[in-house]
C-alpha cells in the first residue's frame, strides 16, 4: 500500500510519535512525505520514506497530482487547525482530491490510530471503488 504522511509544524511531534509507535506496521508499506516531516520521521524512525518538497513549496500539491493519478491508498495528514498556513489553497485541494478519489485520509492523531491499527491488524480491506 502506499501511505503519504505530512504534518504541519506543530504536529511535526505527534507524526513522529505516531511512526515511531507504528514503525514496523509503516515499513510494510511504501511511504511518501512532505519534505520536512519526511526528514523528521526518517531521522528518528529510519524509515525509507520517498520525500516530496516541503507542502508550503508545493508538497501538498504534489501529493494531490499522486492522488489524481490514483497513486496513493492511505494520507495521514497531521493539520493544524490554530494556526494560518500560507499554502492553505493547497492543503484544501489535496483534502478536496481525497474525497474525490475516496482515499482514507486521517486529519488527527486518533484517527490516524485507528487507521494505523486497522493496517496492523490487517483488518484494511483497502478501498470503496
Ligand atoms: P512539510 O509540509 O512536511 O514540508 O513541513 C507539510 C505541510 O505544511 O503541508
Amino acid at each position: 500500500m502506499k501511505i503519504a504522511l505530512i504534518a504541519h509544524d506543530k504536529k511535526k511531534a505527534e507524526i513522529i510519535e505516531l511512526a515511531k509507535k507504528y514503525r514496523d506496521v509503516l515499513a510494510e508499506h511504501e511511504l511518501f512525505a512532505t519534505g520536512t516531516t519526511g526528514t523528521m520521521v526518517m531521522g528518528e524512525t529510519k524509515l525509507d520514506i520517498h520525500r516530496l518538497k516541503s507542502g508550503p513549496l508545493g508538497g501538498d500539491q504534489q501529493i494531490g497530482a499522486m492522488l489524481a493519478n490514483g497513486e496513493l491508498d492511505l494520507i495521514i495528514f497531521l493539520r493544524d487547525p490554530l494556526t494560518a498556513q500560507p499554502h492553505e489553497p493547497d492543503v484544501s485541494a489535496l483534502l478536496r482530491l481525497c474525497d474525490v478519489q475516496k482515499i482514507p485520509l486521517a486529519t488527527n492523531v486518533s484517527s490516524g490510530t485507528i487507521m494505523l491499527e486497522a493496517l496492523k491488524n490487517k483488518t484494511f480491506f483497502g478501498l470503496v471503488k
